[in-house]
């Protein structure tokens, strides 16, 4: 993180133009929250809308900074009044993002983004096509599976049956990444990190239409690398140890 945490002045964009919505999923463990938190101490006017949930607060987790927690009946009752932008039923609760979020962000001249899951991105693309869509892969199996244990144990609950049951539903996420503008496979943390602020800073960049200053510049290559048309050689290996590929038969 050093580089990254170095930089930090030089990420601050102050004078941006507002209104850039950002959507970012994955399968579970993949790190998506561990990046986004990094994000958040590196980029500025951007917010980060707070979802409804009907699961239990994790042990790490506190009301209204990770989630809204509620119970199905009260959710229910937001659908009812058409309060969320959109929702979804992830491993069997409900997870939403209120219209608010927006509405505050755009109130406030901010960014947003949206932490959401593949079915709730689907949503969201289809009432607002220019949100910015990055996709954060996991390198294989394996790895996600540590990562799914890792933080079970962090967490002081260690649960076998869920954690199968995420990495079960991975597989047919990850086939949901031909829906996003952007792939990020979280190998290295550092460079996961650098190459989401550089998204980021990239569409800012280009919405301005101004010249690029050098560092800029660089971030734009950065993110450029990561659209999906440019990451075959990085996708490939991954949809390949998740058995979506097979890679002889794409290289023959
Ligand atoms: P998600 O939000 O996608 O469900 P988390 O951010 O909670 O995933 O990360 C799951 C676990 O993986 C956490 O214990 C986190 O510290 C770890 N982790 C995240 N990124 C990396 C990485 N690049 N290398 C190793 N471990 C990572
Ligand atoms: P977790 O329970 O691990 O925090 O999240 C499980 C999944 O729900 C993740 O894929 C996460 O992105 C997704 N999720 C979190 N908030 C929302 C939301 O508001 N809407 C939708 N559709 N998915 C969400």
């Amino acid at each position: 993180m050093r580089d990254c945490a170095h930089s930090e002045a030089r990420y601050y964009q102050g004078n941006t133009l507002a209104g850039i919505l950002f959507i970012i999923s994955a399968p579970s463990g993949s790190g998506k929250s561990t990046l986004v938190n990094h994000l958040r101490s590196l980029v500025t006017d951007i917010d980060f809308s707070v979802s409804y949930t009907t699961r239990a607060p994790r042990r790490t987790e506190q009301p209204g900074r990770e989630y809204y927690y509620t119970s199905p009946a009260k959710f229910e009752e937001m659908i009812q009044r058409d309060e969320f932008l959109e929702w979804a039923l992830v491993f069997d609760n409900y997870y939403g993002t209120a219209r608010r979020s927006l509405t505050d962000a755009q109130a406030a001249g901010k960014d947003l983004l949206l932490d959401i899951d593949v079915q709730g991105a689907g949503q969201v693309r289809e009432k607002i096509p220019d949100a910015v869509s990055i996709f954060v892969l996991p390198p294989n199996p394996g790895e996600l599976a540590a990562r799914l244990r890792n933080r079970s144990i962090e967490e002081g609950s260690l649960d076998e049956q869920e954690i199968g049951r995420r990495l079960a539903k991975a597989r047919g996420e990850i086939e949901a990444y031909r829906q996003y503008r952007y792939i990020l496979v979280n190998d290295k943390l550092d460079y996961a990190v650098e190459s989401l602020t550089a998204i980021v800073i990239a569409e800012r960049a280009m919405r301005q239409g101004a010249q690029p200053d050098p560092e800029t510049a660089r971030m734009m290559q950065l993110a450029d690398k990561c659209r999906q048309a440019n990451a075959t050689e990085r996708l490939e290996p991954v949809l390949a140890s998740f058995g979506l590929i097979d890679m002889h038969a794409t290289r023959a």
